[in-house]
C-alpha cells in the first residue's frame, strides 16, 4: 500500500511540498544511517484540534540522541516544537497523526561522517496514521534470536537511524514466522523490549519494565505508564527481566508512541495470563487513551492542543 502522508514538509530550513523534500544518493546518512529521529503523535478531535503529545520531551530526546553522537544542529529545542507546529497548521490534518522529525548528516562525505563541524540538517514531515499494531486484539510476540543492540555498540538509548536495522532484522523474523511483534533480549540474555516498543510485564499485580540500564530506548510512553501506575497505585519494579519471566506473566503489553498500548495474549506460543487483556493494562490502557486526546486534566500540561 502507498504510503500516505501531508502535504507540506520542513526540508532545508524552509516549508515545501512533501515531494520535494529531496536527498542526493551521495548524502551520509543515507549510506550509513547517521541520522536521529523522533516520532509524535497527533490526536485529531473534530472540534478543530490536534492534540499533540509530549512534544518537548520528545525533542529533549532528540537533542540528547545528538548529543550522544557528538554532532550539532542548529537548531534548539524550542525552534524545533514551533517548526513542528508552524507545519502542522499548514498541514491541516483531520485525522490522527504522526510527526517525524529527522536530522542527518546531509554531506556527501564518502566516510561515515559524524564530526562537529559537520552539523547535522533537520527535515521534518508528517503522516496520517490510526493503528500501528492493533491495540485490541491480543498480539502475538516471539522472542526473537537477533539480540538488542548493546550500548557501546550503538548507544541504545538514543534513536539513531542506524539502529533499526536491528529492529527490522527482528520484526522480519518475527512476521515471517507469523507473530505480529519480536521481543528482543540485550546480548547477556535479559529482556530488553521490542523491535520499536517498551514492554511492561505484571507479575504479583507488580508492573514491571527493564531498566534503562538493559539497552532500551528510554521510551516517553514508558515514562509516562510509570507516572500513571505511581498515581494509580499501582506497584512498579524498574529492573532485569529474565526470558522465563514472560512465560508467567499475568499480563503483558506493548508500549509506544507508535504502537500505543497494545496488549499480548502470547510469548513463544505460551498463553499470557488468562489470554484475555489483564486488569492492570486495562487500567493503564484507559488512562492513556484519554491522557493523549486531552481529556485528563491531571496530565494537560502534556499535550499541546493546536487549533487547525
Ligand atoms: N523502543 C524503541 C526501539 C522504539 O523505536 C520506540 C519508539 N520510539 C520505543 C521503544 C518507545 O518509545 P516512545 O514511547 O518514546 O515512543
Amino acid at each position: 500500500m502507498k504510503q500516505q502522508y501531508f502535504p507540506y514538509a520542513f526540508f532545508e530550513g524552509k516549508v515545501v511540498k512533501t515531494e520535494d523534500a529531496k536527498i542526493s544518493i551521495m548524502t551520509n546518512a543515507l549510506q550509513y544511517g547517521t541520522g536521529v529521529f523522533a516520532g509524535i503523535r497527533g490526536y485529531y478531535n473534530p472540534k478543530g484540534f490536534i492534540n499533540v503529545f509530549r512534544i518537548e520531551d520528545h525533542f529533549e530526546r532528540f537533542l540528547q540522541s545528538l548529543q550522544i553522537l557528538g554532532v550539532t544542529t542548529p537548531y534548539t529545542k524550542e525552534k524545533l516544537v514551533k517548526t513542528t507546529i508552524e507545519l502542522l497548521k499548514k498541514n491541516k490534518p483531520k485525522t490522527d497523526m504522526y510527526i517525524r522529525p529527522f536530522t542527518y548528516a546531509g554531506s556527501i562525505n564518502l566516510s561515515p561522517n559524524l564530526q562537529r563541524d559537520n552539523s547535522f540538517d533537520v527535515a521534518i514531515y508528517m503522516l496520517p496514521l490510526g493503528e500501528y499494531l492493533p491495540v485490541d486484539k491480543g498480539i502475538s510476540a516471539m522472542v526473537s534470536s537477533w539480540r538488542r543492540i548493546s550500548d557501546n555498540a550503538i548507544p541504545s538509548r538514543a534513536k539513531i537511524s542506524g539502529s533499526y536495522i536491528n529492529s527490522a532484522l527482528a520484526r522480519q523474523q518475527a512476521t515471517k514466522l507469523g507473530f505480529d511483534e519480536a521481543i528482543l533480549l540485550t546480548e547477556d540474555g535479559h529482556v530488553a523490549e521490542g523491535s520499536a516498543e517498551n514492554l511492561f510485564i505484571v507479575r504479583n499485580e507488580t508492573l514491571i519494565t527493564a531498566d534503562s540500564s538493559d539497552d532500551v530506548l528510554e521510551g516517553i510512553t514508558r515514562r509516562t505508564i510509570l507516572k500513571f501506575a505511581k498515581d494509580l497505585g499501582i506497584p512498579t519494579e524498574v529492573r532485569r527481566i529474565d526470558r522465563s519471566e514472560l512465560y508467567i506473566a499475568e499480563e503483558a503489553f506493548f508500549s509506544g508512541t507508535g504502537v500505543q498500548i497494545a496488549w499480548i495474549s502470547q510469548i513463544d506460543s505460551r498463553v499470557v495470563g488468562d489470554g484475555k487483556r489483564g486488569k492492570i493494562t486495562q487500567k493503564i490502557s484507559q488512562l492513556f487513551f484519554s491522557t493523549v486526546r486531552g481529556n485528563e486534566r491531571k496530565y494537560k500540561t502534556w499535550c499541546t492542543q493546536i487549533t487547525i
